[in-house]
């Protein structure tokens, strides 16, 4: 998978708005390590991939023999998720739009990365800003 540096500009796919790199990591670059809030977990895990991102490429995980798409238990209706395929987009409070590989729950989950703090924040913005229950069936697994 292509590497880019968290919060450098984007530019896996052309087309796209002007976004920011989130965990597009590659085992040749170190990366930060640390805890992240099992809520911001959990909301990545039922997070809609953005449509105009899927199928345009798998990525496989650099750091372990794990095969994309991979299969991931989660709090959704058929039990599990596919990563590897396609890419988060979520945009900040500021207007600030971050792309993140699926694969960065694997990698959150597998191999401890910690996205930077700004991309935290803006999951966990959205996430209060669209409340539980009118997220509906996007965040199903928050509706409790
Ligand atoms: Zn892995």
């Amino acid at each position: 998978m292509s590497y880019y540096a968290d919060l450098s500009p984007y530019e896996y796919l052309s087309n796209q708005p002007d976004m920011v790199n989130i965990g597009w990591l590659s085992a040749e670059y170190s990366y930060s390590r640390g805890a992240v809030p099992d809520d911001f977990l959990r909301a990545l895990l039922v997070w809609p991939i953005d449509d105009s991102t899927l199928l345009r490429g798998v990525h496989d995980c650099d750091f372990c023999d794990a095969e994309s798409p991979l299969r991931v238990p989660a709090p959704v209706e058929r039990g599990y998720v596919s990563l590897g395929m396609g890419e988060f987009h979520v945009a900040s409070r500021q207007g600030i739009v971050y792309s993140a590989p699926s694969l960065i729950v694997h990698y959150i989950s597998s191999h401890q990365y910690k996205p930077p703090m700004e991309f935290l924040e803006a999951v966990e913005w959205r996430l209060s800003e669209c409340g539980p229950d009118e997220l509906g069936g996007r965040f199903p697994g928050l509706s409790q």
